[in-house]
């Protein structure tokens, strides 16, 4: 039986260093608290939580005056910063690079826009911590389009300025390009700004490549995944016997009956360890098949 793991799967830069960071942190003598979940998977996020981090939402706040507290990769609401300035709490600031630059992007296309009667348009799900940390660089008055139907709030008659949360897909972010392009009134700027990210721009055609050589596909992710829940409509619709898990606790040995060879994947978020369990599981599932 010929079992991989895709070699491009697994957790983002951004991820990789918001979980570093926070690990250096970590001391037995002071609490470390996240602001969120720190990646969409819930077994890395337990692994974390038995190392010591203890997670909390932002009603939580007033209770960690002068303590520790971690932004993870998506980047926070200015109001946040503000927040958390106001009760003293220790900021460490894990929020990926590449967003931090798109929210500073952002707050300055927002600038030019309110002298051209302009509209910021970005690409992204209006609940992910990371489009709303977006849209409050402009004083919320950016339009989130999720759903194709969204683009309806655009008025076509006025310049827009289009981004991307850094996590959506490239191919559909060039889509929703086309569609408004096409909406667009005679003379009136579309201006499309490059902004997802390249780690996860190429992940579906790299994917769509890596699972044709397989007979069966698992693909490994968090149920709160949005990168995760694209990326496996894109394998399902090219291989059929794709098999969504978020644990090693969900194989059936049924999928893998006269099969010869298996690959795994998975999301952004999902991390190297998980997939490694998975494929150790199925092995164990097919010797003792045998
Ligand atoms: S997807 Fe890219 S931009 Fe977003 S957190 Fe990961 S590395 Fe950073």
């Amino acid at each position: 039986m010929k079992i991989e793991i895709e070699k491009d799967a697994g957790f983002c830069f951004g991820v990789v260093n918001a979980i570093e960071i926070a690990q250096k942190e970590l001391s037995p003598d002071e609490p470390l608290y996240c602001l969120g979940d720190i990646v969409h998977n819930e077994a890395e996020i337990k692994r974390l939580e038995e190392a010591g981090i203890r997670f909390i939402d932002k009603s939580f706040l007033p209770d960690i005056k002068g303590k520790k507290l971690l932004f993870r990769a998506h980047g926070e609401h200015p109001e946040t910063y503000r927040k958390v300035q106001s009760l003293d709490i220790q900021l460490i600031d894990a929020t990926c690079p590449i967003v931090l630059n798109l929210q500073k992007n952002i707050r300055k296309y927002y600038e030019e826009a309110q002298k051209n009667n302009g509209q910021i348009v970005i690409f992204g799900d209006s609940g992910h911590p990371e489009a709303i940390g977006l849209k409050g660089q402009t004083g919320e008055k950016a339009i989130i389009v999720s759903q194709p139907d969204d683009i309806q709030a655009i008025d076509f008659a006025r310049p827009v300025y289009l981004f991307s949360q850094t996590t959506k897909s490239g191919e559909q972010y060039e889509v929703l390009a086309d569609n408004i392009r096409k909406n667009m009134k005679a003379g009136v700027s579309l201006f499309v700004k490059k902004s997802v990210c390249g780690q996860v721009a190429n992940r579906a055609p790299k994917l769509r490549r890596f699972v044709k050589d397989f007979e069966v596909i698992i693909f490994v992710s968090g149920r709160k995944s949005s990168n995760g829940k694209y990326l496996y409509s894109v394998v399902k619709e090219v291989h059929p016997d794709t098999h969504k898990i978020t644990s090693p606790a969900e194989l059936q040995s049924a999928w893998f009956e006269h099969k010869k060879s298996v690959g795994i994947s998975g999301a952004t978020s999902t991390p190297q360890w998980l997939m490694e369990e998975v494929k150790k599981t199925i092995e164990k599932l097919c010797i003792s098949k045998n």
